[in-house]
């Protein structure tokens, strides 16, 4: 078949057959005249399809989106009909097989004079081509879920604001994932890795078939979805979206059920780069996080707005507790039958170097959307430790005064929470027995298991437990029996009310018994006037907190409190309208016999 009168020499022949590349030369309908040892060793299989378009052919070429050539585009055609080709990625692939040869063609025409028309050097590129795609695969793709990453997102979103549509027909989802740190705290890493796959599966079959889901990293995904006939679309996948990630996912015997967040922000509106879409979408999901009872939320220029002054805000509050701008302030607790002092309330306030002194109200809830508030739970609980230890040294008569702490649900998603609050009491050498911590209910819903365990080796070192602002949170009094608790401290809000609402009154007479059946002894908060007081001794309820017996205090008050210079104004006279005149039903034995400032107990 070689046609070896074209050749001039073996050393002619032995070059060709030495060459990496497979050659083909052909005459000018295409029959073949010549070709060399590598065109014979992985070629011949498809060389008819280089000339012919046959749809019964066993092979077929296409270009290097992979659509099938043309009749007049195909490589020797070519050649034949005197173009030049140079170095052009196509593809070549056997029928029934779904191998691919990638090749790059190069090849023109043979100046006349001979039988041949055309030559041509193709060079099997397969593993560079492979190679190439993992490339591509690991710069687009994360590893773990095999969905497309926060760089092929990015890559799709400018795609399509170059395009630019409609407002409103697309639509960016950022999903967070809530708590996923406490599954892989409890669980490890590798089932924490299963279910992030586990979802990313979940999200992908959610969303429409065009719809491209990523991973942005760590626990959160993100869509994009196109063609929407307006935001209600969007709205409604994030809520498809949220079911599907929120059933419990089995894995090695566990129910593991996470929360999600998912942040919506309707496209393309009037963005040029695709990380500011992005930002939005994060920002909406920034505020799901903030409200109670959420699952999505659309965003809006007004949150833009917000979500800067909650980043200014967030700077200044590391800037205070870098600097010592926090201070603790110190509210008495006192026994409702004889106003004892029997211990105090550590109560954070932030002295601002512009604004003044600011309440909690004001930055507790940036502390706890920017995880600041784990720094500043550990700093409130070493400061007053350290305090009650000092004051015990100088005024002896506080020793067996207990300090109440407030804990932030989000340090019970850390680790080594027990050990830290050993940590503390040794190095500041505070007795276990006078440290309360309040733990409010919305901590005792989640995780209730390993919640439990913790409380408990918390109460083993001889801490005491109470619930705080009960009421308010999900008011089921039949789990409390679960948590090994020692107090209720009953919210403001039932106090308050109790003597206009007699419903309330009920609420709270029936809450002070259940505290007694189950052994908890009950404070109550927000204790205010003189008929607050008398209601509270009317239900025999065993101590209060509230402006009626003191303010918080800032240290040196309550020094001059122990040093028995101040009395924190608690005067019947205060209150013309004190009437301790109660319903008698209450308590047939109700007397207002109030006097006196709080004591030492
Ligand atoms: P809380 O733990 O329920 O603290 C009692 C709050 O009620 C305090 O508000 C106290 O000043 C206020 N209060 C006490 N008696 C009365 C009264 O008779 N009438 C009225 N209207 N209010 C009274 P404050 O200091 O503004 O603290 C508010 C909340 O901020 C606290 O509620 C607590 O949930 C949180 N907080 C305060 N300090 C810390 C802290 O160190 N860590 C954490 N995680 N949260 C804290
Ligand atoms: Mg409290
Ligand atoms: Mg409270």
């Amino acid at each position: 078949m070689i046609d070896l009168a074209n050749l001039q020499t073996s050393l002619e022949v032995a070059i060709l057959d030495h060459l990496p590349d497979a050659i083909v030369v052909v005459g000018p309908d295409g029959q073949l005249i010549l070709w060399n040892l590598q065109a014979q060793r992985w070629l011949s299989d498809y060389l008819s399809c280089l000339w012919e378009v046959d749809p019964k052919a066993q092979c077929q070429v296409l270009d290097h989106h992979r659509c099938p050539l043309p009749l007049d585009q195909l490589p020797l055609r070519r050649v034949v009909a005197g173009q030049v080709i140079e170095n052009e990625d196509m593809v070549l692939v056997q029928r029934g097989s779904d191998q691919l040869l990638w090749v790059a063609v190069s090849g023109g025409p043979v100046p006349p004079g001979g039988s041949a028309a055309g030559i041509l050097s193709v060079r099997n590129i397969s593993t560079h081509k492979h190679q190439e795609r993992q490339l591509y695969h690991q710069t687009y793709y994360d590893a773990l879920t095999q969905l497309p990453n926060r760089v092929a997102l990015i890559d799709r979103l400018n795609h399509l604001l170059v395009q630019g549509r409609e407002p409103d027909s697309m639509a960016l989802l950022f999903i967070d994932l809530n708590r996923f740190k406490q599954v892989n705290d409890d669980l490890g890493h590798r089932l924490g890795n299963q279910l992030l796959t586990e979802l990313g599966r979940r999200i992908k079959d959610t969303i429409p078939p065009q719809a491209m889901a990523a991973r942005l990293g760590s626990d959160e995904f993100a869509v994009v979805v196109e063609h929407l006939a307006g935001q209600k679309e969007a709205i409604d996948l994030a809520t498809d979206l949220w079911h599907a990630i929120t059933q419990p996912a089995v894995l090695a015997n566990h129910d593991i059920r996470v929360g999600a967040s998912i942040g919506i922000a309707p496209g393309p509106a009037a963005y040029r780069h695709a990380e500011d879409w992005l930002r939005d979408a994060n920002t909406a999901m920034h505020q799901v996080k903030d409200l109670a009872d959420c699952h999505w939320c659309l965003f809006d220029g007004s949150l833009e707005a917000q979500y800067s002054q909650r980043l200014e805000a967030e700077t200044a509050l590391r800037r205070a507790l870098d600097n010592g701008e926090l201070q603790l302030y110190y509210q008495p607790i006192v026994t409702i039958s004889n106003q004892a002092i029997i211990g105090f309330e550590a109560l954070v306030r932030w002295q601002h170097p512009e604004r003044g002194l600011l309440l909690p109200g004001e930055f507790i809830s940036v502390a706890e959307s920017s995880g600041l508030i784990i720094p500043l739970s550990w700093w409130v609980l070493e400061e007053a430790c350290r305090q009650m230890q000092a004051w015990t040294e100088t005024y002896p008569n506080m020793a067996h005064l207990t300090v109440s702490v407030n804990m932030s649900s989000k340090q019970f998603f850390q680790k080594h929470l027990v050990d830290k609050v050993k940590e503390i009491l040794a190095q500041t050498g505070f007795d276990p027995h006078r440290l309360k911590l309040e733990i409010t209910e919305s901590v005792l819903i989640d995780h209730s298991e390993s919640i439990i365990a913790i409380l408990q080796e918390l109460r083993e070192m001889g801490i005491r437990l109470a619930v705080d602002d009960f009421g308010t949170g999900y008011s089921s009094l039949s789990y409390l029996h679960q948590f090994p608790f020692d107090s209720l401290k009953i919210d403001r809000s039932f106090i308050e009310n109790a003597d206009q609402d007699f419903e309330k009154l009920e609420i709270l007479q029936s809450v002070v018994r259940l505290a007694w059946n189950l052994g908890l002894d009950v404070v109550a908060e927000g204790v205010e006037t003189h008929r607050h007081y008398a209601q509270l001794r009317a239900l025999r309820c065993e101590s209060g907190q509230g402006f009626l017996f003191s303010q918080p205090l800032p240290p040196d008050s309550v020094e001059q409190v122990m040093r028995g210079k101040v009395d924190p104004d608690l005067d019947p006279d205060l209150d013309p309208d004190f009437d301790a005149d109660l319903d008698p039903d209450l308590d047939p034995d109700l007397e207002a016999d109030l006097g006196g400032s709080p004591t030492m107990a």
